[in-house]
C-alpha cells in the first residue's frame, strides 16, 4: 500500500476511534427474520433493527418467486438495458410498480439509493434550484450535489420556512427550474411529511415535487405509500422508493408519467451505464407487490404490532418524539448513555442499534426499534420486559 494511502488511513480511523465514531458491523448468522443470532453468539436476539417491515424478505412466496426466476431466466441481467435490452422481468416489475403506486410508468434501478442519484440529476442542473427538507436522506443530499443544481434546505417539515425559502428563489429568477424534495417518512424519526401544505406550496411556485418513500412504502396508504396516504397522485412529479425495506428484496424505482420515465430511460445516468437487478430480485419484488394489492393482510398485521410495541414503551415512560408510523425510536440523549442502553439490551436479547450523531443531532441519541408483521405479540412482551429491567436499571424510565 501506498505510504499516503497508509498514513491517510490510519490517522483518520483513530480519529474516528477517538471520537467514538469508529462503527463495528456485527455479523449476522441467521436469515434477517424477526429472531437472529449475532456475532457467534448462542444467545437469540429479537430483531429490531431491520428495515423488513412486513417479514417479506424470509417470505416463502417471494423465495420461490425468485427461484423460479434463476431457471427461467439465470442469475445475472447480462448487461445495461440500453445495449443488451430489458428482460422481460424488469419490464413486469415496471409494470407492476406503475399500477401499486397508481402511476402511468416506472423505472427500476439497482436501489434506492441509486435511483436519488439517477434522477435528480437527469431533471435538474446548475440553471435550477432545490428546495430540500434538513433531514432528508443521504442519497438525496448527493443526488442533489450531483445535480450542480444550487440546494437550498429548509428547516425540517416547516412549511412557513419551505414558503419563504420558495418565494425567494421563484422572485430570484435566477432558475430555470425549482424542485422540492421530500422524505415522505423520516427514516430516524417516523414522523410524516406534510405533503398536502408541500403541494399546496407547489402549486403556488410552480415547483417539482419529489418524494422518497422509502419508509412509507407498505407502511402508508394501505402499503401504496405516503403520496397515497394523502390521494396526491396527482400533485407528486416523481415517488421514488426502495425495493429492499417493506418489499423485502434490493433495488429502487421512480413511479411518475409516461414522459418522465422514458426522460430518465434516456438521461439518468445509473439506467445507462449500470446492469439492471438480476432476475430473482425482479421476480421477487413483483410477488412482493402482487401480495400487497392483492391484501391489506401484512400491512394491518404491521400496524398492529408496531401499535402494541409502542402502547408498551409509552406505559413504561419511554419517550418516543413525534413518531406517526411504526418507526419507533426511544429517545435518550447523551450518546454515551445511548449506546450503554443499546448493549445492555443486546445483552439481554434485544437487538436494537444505537442512534446517534452524526446520523442524529448531536444530544439527540435514541435506539431505534423497527417492529414488523413478523414479530409476534410474545416476542414484544419479551421485549417489553427487557425494556423494563435495563430502562429502571440506567434510570431513563
Ligand atoms: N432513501 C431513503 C429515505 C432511505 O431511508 C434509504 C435506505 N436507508 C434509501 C433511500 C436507500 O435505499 P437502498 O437501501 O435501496 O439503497
Amino acid at each position: 500500500m501506498s505510504k499516503v494511502l497508509h498514513s491517510f488511513l490510519t490517522e483518520s480511523m483513530a480519529e474516528l476511534r477517538s471520537q467514538g465514531l469508529y462503527n463495528e458491523i456485527d455479523t449476522v448468522e441467521t436469515a434477517n427474520g424477526p429472531i437472529i443470532k449475532v456475532n457467534g453468539q448462542e444467545q437469540e436476539q429479537i430483531n429490531f433493527s431491520s428495515n423488513n417491515y412486513l417479514g417479506l424478505a424470509t417470505d416463502q412466496r417471494l423465495k420461490a418467486a425468485a427461484v423460479e426466476a434463476i431457471r427461467n431466466w439465470g442469475v445475472g441481467a447480462g448487461a445495461v438495458r440500453t445495449i443488451n435490452g430489458t428482460l422481460k422481468v424488469h419490464t413486469q416489475l415496471e409494470e407492476r410498480l406503475a399500477a401499486f403506486k397508481g402511476t402511468e410508468a416506472a423505472i427500476s434501478y439497482q436501489s434506492g439509493f441509486k435511483c436519488n442519484m439517477a434522477a435528480i440529476s437527469a431533471v435538474m442542473d446548475k440553471n435550477d434550484a432545490i428546495l430540500s427538507d434538513e433531514l432528508n436522506h443521504a442519497s438525496i443530499i448527493d443526488g442533489c450535489r450531483l445535480s450542480r443544481a444550487d440546494i437550498i434546505r429548509f428547516k425540517h417539515s416547516d412549511m412557513d420556512d419551505l414558503r419563504k425559502q420558495a418565494k425567494a428563489a421563484k422572485g430570484s429568477g435566477r432558475y430555470r427550474k425549482i424542485m422540492v424534495i421530500t422524505d415522505g417518512v423520516f427514516s430516524m424519526d417516523g414522523d410524516i411529511a406534510k405533503l398536502p401544505e408541500i403541494a399546496e406550496i407547489a402549486e403556488d411556485y410552480e415547483l417539482i415535487t419529489y418524494v422518497d418513500d422509502a419508509h412509507g412504502t407498505g407502511v402508508l396508504g394501505n402499503g401504496a405509500g405516503t403520496v397515497k396516504h394523502f390521494g396526491l397522485q396527482d400533485k407528486v412529479d416523481f415517488q421514488i422508493g426502495t425495493l429492499s425495506k417493506a418489499i423485502g428484496v434490493a433495488g429502487g424505482y421512480v413511479a411518475g408519467k409516461k414522459s418522465l420515465v422514458d426522460w430518465l430511460k434516456l438521461r439518468s445516468r445509473p439506467f445507462l451505464f449500470s446492469t439492471a437487478i438480476p432476475p430473482a430480485d425482479a421476480a421477487a419484488a413483483t410477488k412482493a407487490i402482487e401480495l400487497l394489492m392483492e391484501s391489506r393482510e401484512l400491512y394491518v398485521r404491521l400496524w398492529e404490532r408496531a401499535n402494541y410495541l409502542k402502547d408498551g414503551l409509552q406505559q413504561l415512560g419511554f419517550q418516543m418524539g413525534n413518531s406517526e408510523t411504526p418507526i419507533t425510536p426511544c429517545m435518550i440523549g447523551d450518546e454515551t448513555m445511548t449506546q450503554t442502553f443499546s448493549r445492555r439490551l443486546f445483552e439481554e436479547g434485544v437487538y436494537a442499534k444505537a442512534i446517534v450523531f452524526p446520523t442524529v443531532p448531536k444530544g439527540a441519541g435514541r435506539v431505534r426499534n423497527m417492529p414488523t408483521a413478523a414479530h409476534t405479540k410474545e416476542m414484544l412482551d419479551q421485549a417489553l420486559a427487557v425494556y423494563e429491567k435495563v430502562g429502571k436499571e440506567m434510570a431513563i424510565i
